[in-house]
C-alpha cells in the first residue's frame, strides 16, 4: 500500500544521507518530491533523475536553508511547479563540533543558521498553503543530543534542542488548522556526518547504544514516512527518538 499518493513533499538536504533516504522513501510511496541541497550539484542531479525514474515528479533546488529569502523563493517556486505543499521535512543540517572554549562566534552562527534558523525560514513559508489546504505535516530533524546534550557539541545540541521547542510550539499554534508538526531525534546514523566516528572502530560507541549498532538512514526514513502519512493523523508535537535505545 502506498501511503503518500497525490502528496507533494519538500525535503531539505536530500542530496545525501538521511534526507536522501527520506526522499526515496516518500517517492516509493507515491509522493512528488521537491528537494534541496547546498553544494553537491552532481549528487543532486543524479538524485533528481533517480526520483523521476520512480514514476513521481521530482525536482532539485539549490537553496541555502539558512537564508530566509531563499526559503521564501523555494516555497513559491515549489508551489508554482507542484501546485501544493503537503509535507515539509526540515532535514538539512551541519555540525561543527568543538569544546565551548574553542567555539568561535562565526562557527556558532553557522550551526544556528543551518540547523535552527533554517527550520523557522521554511516552516514560515509552507504554513500558508497548508492553512489554505487545511492539512499539512511538518517534520523537523532534531537529534538525541538535542534531548540529552553532549560534551563538545554545545552549538549543535543547542540548535537541535531549539528545534524541539519550535516543533512543540508550532504543533500548538496550528493543531486547530489540521497542521501537524513533529520532530525526529536520531541517534548515531551511518552517513557522511558520522563517518569520522568510525576512526578507531565503530564498536567503541556501542556501549552507549542498547541495540549495539549505528542506525541506517532508511530507518529514520521509515519514521518520517509514518509522520508524513495519515498513519500518524492524531500525532503532533512529539519527538520520536530513533536511536537504538540511547535515550530511554
Ligand atoms: P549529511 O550526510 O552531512 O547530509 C547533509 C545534507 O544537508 C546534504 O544534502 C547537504 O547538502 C544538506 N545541507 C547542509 N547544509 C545545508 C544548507 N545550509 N542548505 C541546504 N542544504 C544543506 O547529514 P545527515 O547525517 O544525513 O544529517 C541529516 C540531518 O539529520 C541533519 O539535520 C543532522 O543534524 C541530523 N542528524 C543526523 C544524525 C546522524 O547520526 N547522521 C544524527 C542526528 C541528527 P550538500 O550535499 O549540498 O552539502
Amino acid at each position: 500500500m502506498k501511503l503518500l499518493e497525490n502528496k507533494t513533499a519538500i525535503v531539505t538536504g536530500a542530496s545525501r544521507g538521511i534526507g536522501e533516504a527520506i526522499a526515496l522513501k516518500f517517492a516509493e510511496h507515491g509522493a512528488n518530491v521537491a528537494f534541496t541541497y547546498r553544494s553537491s550539484d552532481e549528487l543532486a542531479k543524479a538524485m533528481e533523475e533517480r526520483l523521476n525514474s520512480m514514476g513521481v515528479k521530482a525536482k532539485a533546488y539549490k537553496s541555502d536553508a539558512g537564508d530566509f529569502a531563499a526559503a521564501e523563493a523555494l516555497a513559491n517556486d515549489v508551489l508554482k511547479e507542484f501546485g501544493t505543499i503537503d509535507i515539509c521535512v526540515n532535514n538539512a543540517g551541519i555540525s561543527k563540533d568543538n569544546l565551548l572554549l574553542r567555539v568561535t562566534p562565526e562557527q556558532w552562527d553557522e550551526v544556528m543558521n543551518a540547523n535552527l534558523k533554517s527550520v523557522y525560514n521554511l516552516t514560515k513559508h509552507v504554513i500558508r498553503p497548508m492553512m489554505k489546504a487545511k492539512s499539512g505535516s511538518i517534520i523537523n530533524m532534531s537529534s538525541v543530543v538535542g534531548v540529552a546534550g553532549n560534551a563538545g557539541q554545545s552549538s549543535y545540541a543547542a540548535s537541535k534542542a531549539g528545534i524541539i521547542g519550535f516543533t512543540k510550539s508550532i504543533a500548538q499554534e496550528l493543531g486547530s488548522r489540521n497542521i501537524r508538526c513533529n520532530a525526529i531525534a536520531p541517534g548515531f546514523i551511518e552517513t557522511d556526518m558520522t563517518d569520522y566516528l568510525k576512526d578507531g572502530g565503530a564498536e567503541q560507541w556501542f556501549s552507549q547504544i542498547p541495540m549495539q549498532r549505528f542506525g541506517k538512514p532508511e530507518e529514520v526514513a521509515d519514521v518520517a514516512l509514518f509522520l508524513a502519512s495519515d498513519m500518524s493523523g492524531y500525532v503532533t508535537g512529539q519527538v520520536i527518538n530513533t536511536c537504538g535505545g540511547m535515550n530511554t
